[in-house]
Formats: structure tokens, C-alpha cells, sequence
């Protein structure tokens, strides 16, 4: 495992029994878990390949207690590593040895559902799917659903800036939410945004939206929720390999069309998805697409026309649009499931994610290829093709030795193609460990320096969620007078990870 953390710190670690004892005082009853055993649970997230015990971890039940707790650690100097439901692909919920795991697993009411401005108020451990559920008996629904939404929080969705396969028309998390109440490492709380759709001043809002947990603990969030669309629609066009159906993205997206979703899975990922979840994808293609249109019916029935169209021009072989709700939700089941389905095929994968401009999903999914044979390892892939948004699977044997490092590298190969294709290292999975080492491939020096200086505005003693997301975290008085090119320092001596 190449991906290394901070080195724990000594002084923390010898006042552990301490520490639990002045949570305990903030968060009663059974609030606190330090037993060595109930730790386990704890000690890994979605990025199983890392897993590490936490100092102890803390289950707050109200925002006056998160703030408690943060303002006790920053007193003391120990650092928190907040959490929701530990799904995280890129390690940004891994625990540290000498740090706070802080859980919001508790939070988990909906507060407020206001139809007539349209959003609902929810504490940030409600699942993603949850809130959908408390307001579908009126109509109505929350937009981007992770694959994960079963499971995922609000508030971790917030600190990813999630996505899902309904992102392509509605956006991303950060497009769907209004307004938060955080509470900073020193303890105060603070509200921003609101209830509507901008506020006046910098919008801090859309700053702590994808922070990764390192600016702040969301304790409350404020979501747009949208009127179910009178109709639905999904189409499988399935093609002789990727590359033909990666043209029929472009040209769908190119001829002013934004499908609600426009899903790709590859054989590898089709094959294995069937097995589980039997839906009845065909089997004899080499790439599927799963196209959804929503809107009046007259317009869904259009536009079904023109994809199939579409796809006909790009080599389709293959074509069925879902008759009902209940087959439109089955398409949609094996796409959800692939991930799992994936994980009954090999005995341990990496999911990498990555965004490429639409127009180079052809070539980059042919070098792809490429790397797969060179490295010696499968890959399935599975992805939202309309947002250009990857996630490559890569099949491996943890218990074979250097496997796994073999599968980071082909990995981190991946993202440098993105990135050299003009795309980005995440698309919605975050940075986290995973990925915190390669930023230096897409951020100058200059760029990675003026994000730190915004995790010094917020958290100048940088407690919060350490060792993610930057690959030299440096003391804030520090900043601006390292040099970090292509992650050569200048200053090898000084501590980092
Ligand atoms: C099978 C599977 C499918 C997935 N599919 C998708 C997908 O389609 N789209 C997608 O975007 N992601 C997907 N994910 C990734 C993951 O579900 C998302 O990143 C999700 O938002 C994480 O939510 P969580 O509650 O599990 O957060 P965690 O994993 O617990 O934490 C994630 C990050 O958020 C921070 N955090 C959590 N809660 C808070 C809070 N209240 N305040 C401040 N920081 C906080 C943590 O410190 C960490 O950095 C998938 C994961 C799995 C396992």
C-alpha cells in the first residue's frame, strides 16, 4: 500500500484514557466507544484496502454537543476525522491512531418539509434516500442519488459533493443545497446560505460543499426538492464495443439533448451485474447504455425516438425501452448493484474515478485497455457517460502479494490520463488518501497553495481530517514559503506524509 499517513502523535496517544473521559462528560451514556474490540467497525471506510483503529470515536447527538467536542479537542490540540456513514470510495472517512472519529450517525431527523418553497431541512446523518422517502408521498423527490443512497448521508454527501446517475440533468449536490449550519474546529457554529437559491457575501456555502470534511462538521443542511417529473423512460442500447457507444454519448449530448441519466457499463461490468441481479441486459454486447428521459409524456416519447436514432447511427445492435415503472426501475437495479455485482467476481477491487471531456470517452477507454493488459489486471467499467465521469474498476487479489500496489499504479494511471486528456482527478468520489498524492499532476503550485490558505481561514491548526486531500500539509504560518513542485520539496527534513 503506497499511500501513507501522518505519523501519530505521541503526546495525544498517552492521553487517551483522558481524552475519552472529558468526551464522556460532553457526551454521556453511551456516546463514547474506546474499547479496543467495538473499535473495529470503525476502522476502514468504502476504501477497504486502508484500514486504522481510531483513537476513540464519539457519537453526538446535537449540534451543542458536536461544538463541545470540537472546542475540547482544539483546546487540547487533537485532531477529529468526521464521519456519516463510512462509504467513502477515497479513503476521506479512514480514521488516524491519534485522532477523534467523530460519528453524525446519530443525526438523523428530518426537520422541516416546506412544499410551497420547496425544500426540506434534514440533520446530516438522514441517508440520501431517506429524504426522498419523507416527501414522495407529495409528489416529490431529491435529486442526485449515489449509487450509495441506500446508505450514504446528507452530510457526507455535502462533504463529497456527490453525484449519481440523475446528476447529468440536475446537478450535483452542490447544485441541490441551499443552505448548512457548520460548526468549526474551534467550536462556534455558523449558518450559511439559506433557503434560497443565492445569498449575499462569498459563497462559503459552495466552499465547505466538497471540502472533504476539512473545513468543518455540517450539523444541518437545507435541500431543494423537485416535483417528480410526470413521466419516466429508459432506454438499454446496447454496441459492439465501448468506443461506439462512447460516440453515441457525444453526439446524443452535441444534438442539445440532456437525458435525466445516460448510464455506460462495459461486458465485464454488464455480465456481472445479470448475474446478480438478473434483469435481462443482453449479454452478446460489448457496451450498454442505460438512457432515462423525464418530462410530459409527449416529450419523453420524442426524445426515445432520437436516441434510438442516434444509436442506430453509431452501430447499435441492440435497443428496448422500459415498459412500465417497474422495468425502468429494473434497469436502473443492475446499474446501482454493479459495484457489489463486480465484488462477487473478483475478491477485491479498486473503484477509481476520474472525468474526462465527453469527446475523449473513445480513446481513453481504448488506452484503457491498453493499460489493463500491460498491467496484467481486468478492468470493468461502469460510469456516467453523459457527465464524462469514469469509474474504472480494477479487479484484484489483495492476498497475492504487491497486487495491490500494482492495482494503485494502474490506478493513479488512470487519473493522470484524465488529466491529460483535459479532464480531472474526481468527478464526485472526492480526493481523499486516494487520490491526495497525485494532485500535483492537475494543481500548480500556486493552486495547491491557495487551497491550503483556505483550510487555514477555517482551521488554522489543521485538526480537521488531517493526511487527506493534500499531499503537503504545511503549519499555516508556514504557507508561502514552501515550494512544491511535482512533489519534490525543497525542504525534505520537514515532517509530512
Ligand atoms: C457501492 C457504492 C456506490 C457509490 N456510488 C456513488 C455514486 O454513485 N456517486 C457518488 O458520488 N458517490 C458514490 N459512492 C461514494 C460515497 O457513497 C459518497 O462519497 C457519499 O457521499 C459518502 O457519504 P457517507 O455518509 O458514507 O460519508 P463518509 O464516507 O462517512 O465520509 C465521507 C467524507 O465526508 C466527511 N463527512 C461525513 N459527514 C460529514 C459531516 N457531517 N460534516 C463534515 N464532513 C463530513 C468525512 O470526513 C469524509 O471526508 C459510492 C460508494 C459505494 C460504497
Amino acid at each position: 500500500m503506497s499511500i501513507a499517513m501522518p505519523v501519530p502523535n505521541a503526546e495525544t496517544l498517552a492521553k487517551r484514557e483522558r481524552i475519552a473521559r472529558a468526551l464522556r462528560a460532553i457526551v454521556p451514556g453511551e456516546g463514547v466507544i474506546d474499547a479496543p474490540e467495538a473499535l473495529r467497525p470503525w476502522e476502514s471506510d468504502g476504501l477497504t484496502a486502508y484500514r486504522q483503529p481510531p483513537l476513540l470515536v464519539v457519537l453526538p447527538e446535537t449540534t451543542a454537543q458536536v461544538s463541545a467536542v470540537l472546542k475540547w479537542c482544539h483546546a487540547e490540540g487533537v485532531k477529529v476525522v468526521p464521519r456519516g456513514a463510512g462509504t467513502s470510495l477515497s479513503g476521506g472517512a479512514l480514521p488516524l491512531a491519534d485522532a477523534v472519529l467523530l460519528g453524525l450517525g446519530k443525526f438523523k431527523r428530518v426537520l422541516d418539509v416546506d412544499y410551497e418553497d420547496r425544500v426540506a431541512v434534514v440533520q446530516p446523518g438522514v441517508t440520501n434516500l431517506a429524504i426522498t422517502q419523507a416527501v414522495e408521498g407529495r409528489g416529490f423527490y431529491y435529486a442526485p442519488d449515489p449509487s450509495s443512497q441506500i446508505a450514504c448521508t446528507i452530510g457526507g454527501n455535502v462533504a463529497e459533493n456527490s453525484g449519481g446517475v440523475h446528476c447529468l440533468k440536475y446537478g450535483l449536490t452542490t447544485n441541490n443545497v441551499l443552505g448548512a449550519e457548520v460548526v468549526l474546529m474551534d467550536g462556534e457554529i455558523v449558518r450559511l446560505g439559506g433557503r434560497h437559491l443565492d445569498s449575499g457575501g462569498l459563497d462559503l456555502l459552495g466552499v465547505v460543499v466538497g471540502s472533504e470534511g476539512l473545513l468543518g462538521v455540517v450539523t444541518e443542511v437545507t435541500v431543494r426538492i423537485l416535483p417528480r417529473p410526470e413521466t419516466a423512460r429508459a432506454v438499454l442500447v446496447g454496441f459492439p464495443d465501448a468506443e461506439q457507444a462512447g460516440a453515441c454519448v457525444a453526439q446524443v449530448i452535441a444534438e442539445g439533448i440532456i437525458p435525466a441519466g445516460m448510464e455506460m457499463m462495459d461486458r465485464p461490468a454488464i455480465h456481472a451485474a445479470e448475474a446478480f441481479v438478473n434483469v435481462g441486459y443482453p449479454l452478446d454486447v460489448g457496451a450498454l447504455l442505460i438512457v432515462e428521459v423525464d418530462g410530459p409524456a409527449a416529450e419523453c416519447d420524442f426524445l426515445i425516438g432520437e436516441i434510438a436514432r442516434i444509436g442506430n447511427a453509431n452501430g447499435a445492435v441492440t435497443s428496448r425501452v422500459s415498459d412500465g415503472e417497474a422495468e425502468r426501475m429494473a434497469f436502473w437495479a443492475g446499474r446501482k448493484a454493479a459495484f457489489p455485482a463486480v465484488g462477487r467476481i473478483s475478491p477485491d477491487y479498486l473503484c477509481m474515478d476520474g472525468t474526462i471531456p465527453r469527446r475523449r470517452l473513445p480513446d481513453v477507454l481504448r488506452r484503457m485497455e491498453e493499460l489493463s493488459e500491460e498491467y496484467g489486471l481486468r478492468v470493468a467499467n461502469v460510469f456516467h457517460a453523459g457527465d464524462g465521469n469514469l469509474h474504472p474498476l480494477i479487479l484484484y487479489d489483495a492476498n497475492v502479494p504487491g497486487e495491490l500496489d500494482k492495482a494503485e499504479a494502474f490506478g493513479a494511471d488512470i487519473l493522470r490520463l484524465c488529466v491529460s486528456v483535459g479532464g480531472v482527478l474526481t468527478g464526485e468520489h472526492g480526493v481523499g488518501i486516494e487520490k491526495r498524492d497525485l494532485m500535483p499532476e492537475m494543481f500548480s503550485d500556486a493552486d495547491l497553495k491557495q487551497q491550503q490558505r483556505v483550510k487555514c481561514a477555517f482551521d488554522p491548526e489543521l485538526l480537521l481530517n488531517p493526511g487527506k486531500v493534500f499531499p503537503v500539509l504545511h503549519r499555516c504560518a508556514e504557507l508561502g514559503q514552501m515550494h512544491v513542485h511535482h512533489g519534490a520539496l525543497p525542504h525534505p527534513e520537514l515532517p509530512r506524509f
